[in-house]
This record gives C-alpha cells, structure tokens and sequence, in this order.
C-alpha cells in the first residue's frame, strides 16, 4: 500500500485572465514539476461540492477529506473555533465573536473595536469559564478582533440568530431561536452578550483603551452558530492514519473536527509570505508517520480575491518550486506515494470571489496511468482521462491508486 499527499492550493482555479494573454494564472505560471506529474499522471476536473456550487473553503475540504458536506455541514463556527485550538466537542455550540465598542444603549458604534490588536486575551479570560445556568463559557481571542465562544452543556442547538447586527449604527440583537428546541441556546446567548458589556465596559484594557482615545472593546457579539458535524474520525473512515500541513484556521479547523494530525509549522502564516520552505518539511515529517497527508497553501486564493492574476501566478511558481523540493525530500519514498495536486474551488481574479467553476485536478503516482495531458492547468485537464469527478470521491480514487481500495462484491 502506497501513501497518499494531496496538496491543496487554495482557490488556484481561475478563468481566462486578459492580463496574462488569455491564459489562467496556472497555465501562465511556470510549473515544471507539476507539469512532470500532469504528463506522467493523469488529469481532470472536479466539482468540489456538486456542480453549480460555489464552494467555502470549509466545505470544500470536508468533501475533499471524504465527507459530504450536503450531508454533514453544520456552519462554520465550530470549524472557526477548532482552528483556533479550542477542543470542541459533539453537542457543543460554537459561535465567531467580535470584540466591538457599543454605546450605553447597546448601539454599535465599532464592530471592530478599533481593530484592536492587543489586550484581547486579558479580556477573554474574563469571559472565559463564567457558567450560564448549566452551561459552560468557553471563550478564546482570536487574531485582532476576532474571537470564539463554545457554549458546552445539555440541549443546546445551533439553530439560533446572530446577536451581532452587522452594521455600525445598529443595536445589537437579541438572539432568537429558529425552532422551539434553541430557545435555551437563544436565552444563554442573551444572557452572555449582556454579562460580556457588563465585565468589560470597566476592564483595565478598556480604561487604557479609551485614555489613548482608542475605543474600548467592550461587547463580544457573537454570530455564525455550529455545532459540530457528527462525522466519524478520518482514520475510522478511511482506515489510514492522516495528518495535516494547514495555512489557516479555518482549515485547521475542519481537519482538527476530521481527527487529522495538526503539524505544528513555524513561519506559516496563511499569507503570501507564508514559509513554504517550512511546510515542505513539516509534509515530508508528517509522511513519515502518517498514511495520509493534506498540505494546504493559501496564498492562491488571497490573490483571486485581490484580482492579482500577476501575483497568482508568481505565487503558484513558487508553489510549484516547493513541490519540486518536497518530491526530491521524499527520497525513496518517491517509488512508494501517490501525489494529488488540485484546489478547494476556483477564486477566478475576474470574480474576485469563490466560484462553480471546477477545479484542474493531477493523480501521480510510479508505474501508474497517464493520459496524454502534457500540461497541467485548467484548459488541458478537461481533456484528461480522471474526466469531471465530485469532490468527495476524490479519496476514494487515491485510495484505489495507493492500492487502499476495498473490494466490493466477491
Ligand atoms: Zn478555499
Ligand atoms: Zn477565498
């Protein structure tokens, strides 16, 4: 049995771009190696979720990790608040939180609190641990503004309105429940947006914040409700051990809830200066101990949503470059591993968003098929022999090319 890498490159999809002569940003870009992969390998087109579905990045890795998320996914809070280390369990409801400025009358006047870049674990550890009734608080800063609350205890629901109105000038909400079952969650809710005004209006962070004439953060407004998907562990499901190289929390997330190994990457930063260098090795380590290894690159999709084909394709090069390095690191596990090389979605620069176009996908793998594509890139793999597949049959076919797949029948 092989081991199996799937390198995700975050939005790499595209269109056409006029700037780059009419070609996409992958196909401008140079990409020797995975160029090498696409003509020693086979190649097609995925419909991540389904076709027609513009994909989150949450999502998108659920049904790439094997899931559907048509099925399981329950919001992206629960995600949010396992990317940033939180332990989050099944019956749990987690929620993004901003720390905001209000006024006395509960008006927003920042929902950012200024964006507010330090002081923010002070405040959460005021917030953090307070019980509802018989609900646990757990409360984490995030970056800058952002922060997660889980709220931990019997018959809770995610089915909730957002207490943060999203608009300045606005009163915050009262949360309201969407069924009679989210009444408690509802009325907890309340109760901690009202407690967390009353213990931070006066906290030493805010009394400083507002002598330098900064706002205070002084709401946590929460919005975005999820539970947990009840999804069995990654390894139950595949029955192969699996770990992950991510660029960001939200990612992060998916793979903790997955049960995938989180490797630890000094220098990754989510970002366009991220240290691929760093996330090379962290891959070949994890290869080392894991059957299964998801290395995920973000910086493609920052790009597309700036509408910088230019940049896109810089980033995919070096991309591209760091692929080239890890397959040398393999050494002689190059002979015993199957490579994927795809995207969660398409953030094509003229849409500046997320979109239903398919992504390019590549298998690879020694002695395997290939199909006569010589490039890798948007145009050319819809010519290729894995042909247009759903995004949660992906693990399946690397299983059965990593000679993983079970025999159904006799
Ligand atoms: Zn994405
Ligand atoms: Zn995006």
């Amino acid at each position: 049995m092989r081991k199996i890498l799937l390198v995700i490159l975050d939005g790499m999809g595209d269109r056409p771009c006029p700037n780059l002569g009419g070609r996409t940003p992958l196909e401008s870009a140079a990409t020797p190696n995975m160029d090498r992969l696409a003509r020693e390998g086979m190649t097609g087109l995925m419909d991540v979720i389904a076709p027609g579905i513009a994909p989150g990045s949450d999502t998108a890795h659920l049904a790439l990790l094997g899931y559907d998320p048509l099925e399981v996914y329950t919001g992206r809070g629960a995600f949010e608040a396992a990317g940033t280390g939180v332990d989050i369990r099944r019956g749990d409801v987690a929620f993004r939180c901003n720390f905001g400025t209000v006024d006395g009358l509960m008006k927003v006047i920042d929902r950012r609190a200024g964006r507010i870049s330090s002081g923010t674990a002070e405040l959460a550890t005021v917030l953090n641990g307070m019980r509802i009734e018989d609900v646990e608080v757990i409360f984490k800063e995030a970056v800058e503004h952002r922060a997660v609350l889980v709220l931990r205890g019997p018959d809770l629901s995610s089915d909730v309105t957002d207490v943060d109105p999203h608009e300045v000038g606005a009163e915050v909400l009262s949360s309201t429940p969407l069924r009679p079952e989210a009444q408690k969650t509802a009325r907890i809710l309340n109760e901690f947006t009202r407690k967390s005004y009353e213990l931070l209006k006066d906290h030493e962070v805010n009394v400083r914040r507002m002598e330098e004439g900064k706002p205070p953060a002084n709401i946590a407004m929460a919005r975005g409700a999820g539970s947990p998907p009840d999804v069995p562990p990654f390894s139950e499901l595949h029955g192969m051990s699996g770990a992950a190289v991510v660029g960001i929390s939200l990612v992060e997330g998916v793979c903790r809830v997955s049960g995938l190994d989180i490797m630890d990457v000094p220098g990754a930063t989510g970002g366009l200066d991220t240290d691929l260098g760093q996330k090379v090795e962290a891959t070949i380590r994890a290869l080392g101990t894991h059957d299964f290894v998801l290395l995920h690159i973000k910086g493609t999709d920052i790009c597309g949503h700036d509408d910088s084909p230019e940049t896109k394709a810089d980033f995919i090069a070096k991309a591209d470059a760091a692929l080239g390095r890890l397959i040398e690191g393999l050494g002689d596990l190059e002979e015993d591993i199957v490579i994927c090389v795809t995207a969660d979605h398409s953030t094509p620069c003229c849409v500046m968003d997320h979109s239903a176009d398919p992504v390019p996908l590549l298998v690879w793998g020694k002695g395997l098929r290939h199909d006569g594509v010589e490039t890798f890139g948007e145009h050319a793999a819809a010519h290729g022999g894995l042909g247009k597949i759903r995004g949660k049959d992906l693990l399946n076919i690397l299983k059965g090319q990593a000679g993983r797949a079970e025999k159904y029948g006799a």
